[in-house]
Parts: C-alpha cells; sequence; structure tokens
C-alpha cells in the first residue's frame, strides 16, 4: 500500500492547558478586567496590551491568559501556547505598523535580566533603531 502523505497543516491545535488565574499576580487581574489595559490583540489563548512604562514608541506585552510563572514553568512547553504568542506578536507588529522597519521580542529571565513579573509575557518593542547588545 502506497504510503500516505500527510494531511496539510491547518495551524496548530489550541493549547490543552486549563485557564488559571493566580489573584495575587498582576498579570492575571489584567486577563480577567480587574486592573485596566490598553489593549491591542486577543484571542482565546493569550492577550496583548501596552505596556504601562514603554521603553519605545511601540511596547506591548504578550501574555498567555492562563497563569504560567515564567519560562521555567513546565507550561511554558506547550508548543501550542508558544505559537499563539508568536503568531500574536506577528499580528501586533502588523498592526503597529512596524512588521517591516523591525521590533525585538524579549523574555526578561530572572534577576540579571530585571523580570519584574512572574506571569510569562513576551515584550514587543518598535518604532525606534535599538541597540545591540542590550543595557
Ligand atoms: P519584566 O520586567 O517582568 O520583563 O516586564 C514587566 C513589564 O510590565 C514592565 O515593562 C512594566 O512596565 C510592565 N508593567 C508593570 N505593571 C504594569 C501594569 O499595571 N500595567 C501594564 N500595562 N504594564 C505593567
Ligand atoms: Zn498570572
Amino acid at each position: 500500500m502506497a504510503e500516505q502523505s500527510p494531511e496539510p497543516s491547518a495551524g496548530p491545535s489550541p493549547t490543552t492547558l486549563a485557564e488559571r488565574h493566580d489573584d495575587n499576580c498582576l498579570f492575571c487581574r489584567i486577563v480577567t478586567g480587574a486592573i485596566p489595559a490598553t489593549r491591542v490583540y486577543e484571542d482565546d489563548t493569550v492577550i496583548a496590551f501596552r505596556d504601562i512604562n514603554p521603553g519605545a514608541p511601540t511596547h506591548v506585552l504578550i501574555i498567555p491568559r492562563t497563569h504560567i510563572a515564567g519560562i521555567s514553568a513546565p507550561e511554558a512547553e506547550d508548543g501550542a501556547l508558544l505559537v499563539a504568542l508568536i503568531r500574536a506578536a506577528r499580528q501586533v507588529a502588523a498592526q503597529e505598523g512596524v512588521a517591516e522597519s523591525g521590533y525585538r521580542l524579549v523574555w526578561n529571565v530572572g534577576p540579571d535580566a530585571g523580570q519584574s513579573v512572574f506571569h510569562l509575557h513576551l515584550h514587543l518593542l518598535g518604532g525606534r533603531a535599538m541597540a545591540w547588545p542590550p543595557g
């Protein structure tokens, strides 16, 4: 019997992670609406909102709706969730008009990187030329 070629991909399946919130977590409180934020994108898995202290003309935080403490948490290995975050970043970059000019995606992990909120979040910065390496 001839080997069947795989079905064309319809994209990643949605994450199977159950949505959980931590009442003590700032970003969970933004997800639930308890704390206001300027949302620029949302779907079933992620939300994106403007950073309250922007480091560039465009500075958006992209986060999972469910509480994940950070890159080291086991849930951060959910492939569909990671793809959802990256797709949201691409969408936000296009909306913000920085897809062509360029932008930076940053995960701050731990004290040396200055991580201050322990709910997984991807920074999208753009709208100006940036130095490398970062300070
Ligand atoms: P981290 O330093 O953990 O990588 O990033 C946390 C980010 O959250 C910082 O850039 C900070 O400005 C932002 N931030 C902290 N509190 C709030 C808030 O209440 N609302 C919004 N929109 N951003 C916040
Ligand atoms: Zn949280």
